[in-house]
């Protein structure tokens, strides 16, 4: 339960005691469906201007037996708290490699790079480097083929640690995305020195185009393009709704999209069946 603001002491309410519940319960629901995998992954394509697909990006879905598919805003910042994101993210990271351990041998989806969210918690969890090591090698992956999205949290505990740890992780080969940047708290000088390879620019900034003209925010759009080409990483525009913000994302520098005017999230056997559909 929050807080009250200003100085007023509250005492314990039942609305409070309500709330507690059904944080518990939903506790409770999460360990439920990781034993009885009612989690999978979704896969959103990212494409280049050419219309080359070059990777997707798995997100969770929870399909509950009676509430039917729970999106991740629901379930994850809970999890967040509670620590069960570390056994969600791990599920998530092995079913990942699994996945590009399956492609490996398709002719279709061999190239295709998987990019997975990684909460802040997860990142900083003690056996983190040994997990990714142990799973590279269990699944005999090629390590540059998965891409670990980070948000700008990630460096409010502490830069130095957020250096290591990442190098620590690029050392195995893997690639690193910052994922909705410009929306955080960070600043231009500590993105030069975290060694990502790709940037994403946020849904926020990519609507600031709709009807695929300039607004005054997308100089930011701009200046994250230029600070992107500045350090040598990709950049990929998240939430691409509409042609007309292709466009202008286009002639402003970036061209790699992800985003509903391609295809939606969808599950593995639709993803695959959407790719195929486009080769023919
Ligand atoms: P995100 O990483 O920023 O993911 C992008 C979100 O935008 C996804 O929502 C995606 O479905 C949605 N999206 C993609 N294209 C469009 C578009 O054209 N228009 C609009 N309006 N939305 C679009 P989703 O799948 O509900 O995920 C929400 C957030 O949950 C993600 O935001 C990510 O932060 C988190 N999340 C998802 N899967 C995982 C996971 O496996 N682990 C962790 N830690 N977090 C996850
Ligand atoms: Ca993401
Ligand atoms: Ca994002
Ligand atoms: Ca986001």
């Amino acid at each position: 339960a929050k807080a009250a603001g200003g100085n007023e002491v509250r005492f314990f309410q039942p609305e409070m005691l309500a709330e507690v519940e059904q944080r518990f319960a939903l506790q409770q629901a999460i360990c439920q469906a990781l034993e009885q995998q009612q989690f999978c992954l979704f896969y959103q394509p990212k494409l280049t201007n050419t219309g080359l697909v070059v990777g997707a990006e798995a997100l969770i879905r929870w399909q509950h037996p009676e509430r039917g598919m729970i999106a991740p805003a629901y379930f994850i910042p809970l999890a967040e708290e509670s620590g069960q994101i570390e056994a969600i993210g791990r599920w998530v990271l092995q079913q990942a490699c699994l996945q590009l351990q399956q492609w490996q041998s398709d002719a279709l989806c061999q190239n295709l790079n998987i990019a997975v969210n990684i909460s802040v918690r997860q990142f900083y969890q003690p056996d983190f480097v040994e997990l990714l090591a142990g799973l590279v090698q269990h699944y005999r992956i090629n390590p540059a083929k998965l891409t670990l999205e980070l948000t700008e949290s990630l460096v409010l505990t502490d830069l130095d640690d957020a250096v290591h740890r990442m190098q620590q992780i690029k050392a195995l080969g893997l690639r690193f995305a910052m994922d909705d940047f410009g929306t955080g708290y960070s600043s231009l000088s500590y993105l030069s020195r975290l060694p990502f390879d790709e940037v994403k620019i946020d849904q926020h900034f990519v609507r600031q185009s709709d009807d695929g003209q300039k607004t005054r925010d997308w100089a930011i759009v701009e200046a994250i393009i230029g600070i992107a080409n500045t350090f040598g990483m990709a950049l990929v525009a998240e939430g691409v709704e509409t042609e007309a913000q292709r466009q202008l994302l286009h002639t402003s520098g970036c061209h790699c999209f992800q985003g509903y005017l391609f295809a939606k999230p969808q599950a593995v056997a639709d993803f695959e069946h959407w790719l195929h559909q486009r080769q023919l």
